[in-house]
């Protein structure tokens, strides 16, 4: 037989997805892991809720920046975005830290890159200037090692009242949220020019019409959202705040969510009393309102990938040089 009759093998199924597996038997699959392995299971609030529903603890950056310190077990599987599994390692720099995708990103903490900012930083010191600078926790590492402070959005009024009163104060990276802190503390600030992709495309058109669907309805909103529909908010709040809230009331109420959509599940599951409709996102050139208030870097975790990291003990986050300056400023920050 001539060399030119012998084919290359065809695999037929390359490249073709493998079909979703049963959610029930993946959970279960994670149950057994988790014990086999050692491992807890921390997810944000954004993630989709059969995460939260199988993870140890779900909950804001803060909350699981503060569990992550008090895991016992030897292995961290962090359902959420980048920064949140580097500030878990950080605090853990024993443990083993586990994502299930390592590209789930943030385009927040992607609008302040370490060079740009320390270039910044840079240019204020030679004009003189004495400021500290204050990170929101959607950074990056390389960014937090560059900071004074890092505030989440529970703790920020406490925390920049700690920034002495002769310092200014350069806030990084998300504008809306350091303009809505100006405001309640009265304390003026340098802004960085970031926003994040999900909370600043908000209808305000769509939130105005199902303000007057439901005229009786409480619209709540988070800091990162743009003025304009803050402008229309009854409660701004971080996630934990807005749990709170809704779960001080009895009454049964109707809510408009202005945050990521994958929220209403913990808020229903703290006050199943309410009804919660997500405000849309805006409308795309064809006239549908976008999946926009879905945050699609939280939307890479799946219960396939929690699976697959823990058995296969990949992707990890390992150290890297500016983790140890990084570390000292979440310590004081929100661990003192
Ligand atoms: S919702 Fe916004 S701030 Fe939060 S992870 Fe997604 S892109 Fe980042």
């Amino acid at each position: 037989m001539s060399a030119s009759l012998e084919l290359p093998v065809v695999d037929a199924f390359a490249g073709v997805p493998a079909p979703p597996e049963d959610p029930l038997a993946l959970m279960d699959e994670i149950d057994r892991l988790k014990v086999e392995k050692d491992a807890t299971i921390l997810a944000h609030y954004y993630v989709d809720g059969e995460i939260q529903d199988i993870a140890d603890v779900s909950g804001d950056s803060l909350q699981l920046a503060r569990a992550a310190t008090k895991v016992t077990s030897g292995t961290i599987v962090f359902a959420g975005v980048h920064f949140m599994g580097e500030s878990a390692k950080i605090l853990n720099p024993e443990k083993r830290v586990l994502m299930p995708d390592l590209l789930a990103g943030c385009s927040l903490a992607d609008s302040c890159p370490a060079p740009a900012l320390k270039a910044f930083q840079d240019n204020l010191r030679a004009e003189g200037r004495q400021f500290e600078t204050v990170a929101y926790i959607n950074t990056t590492a390389a960014v937090k090692a560059l900071c004074d402070w890092i505030v989440t959005s529970g703790n920020a009024r406490e925390i920049i009242e700690r920034v002495p009163a002769d310092k200014e104060i350069l806030f990084v990276p998300d504008q809306h949220l350091g303009r809505y802190l100006m405001e309640v503390t009265g304390r003026p600030m340098i802004l960085w020019p970031g926003s994040c992709m999900v909370h600043e495309v908000f209808s305000i058109q769509d939130l105005l019409r199902a303000k007057r669907n439901n005229p009786k309805a409480v619209v709540i909103a988070h800091p990162e959202c743009p003025r304009n529909v803050l402008e229309h908010a009854d409660v701004i709040g971080g996630t934990e705040k807005m749990k709170k809230h809704v779960s001080a009331i009895a009454e049964p109420t109707t809510f408009l969510v202005a945050t990521e959509a994958n929220m209403i599940h913990p808020l229903h599951k703290a006050a199943p009393q309410h009804t919660f409709i997500p405000v849309p996102g805006i409308m795309t050139s064809t006239g549908e309102t976008c999946a926009c208030n879905r945050c699609p870097h939280m939307a890479r975790n799946t219960l396939q990938k929690v699976r697959d990291c823990l058995r296969d003990g990949r992707p990890e986050i390992t150290w890297q040089p500016y983790f140890d300056d990084a570390r000292d400023v979440l310590i004081r920050s929100l661990l003192q």
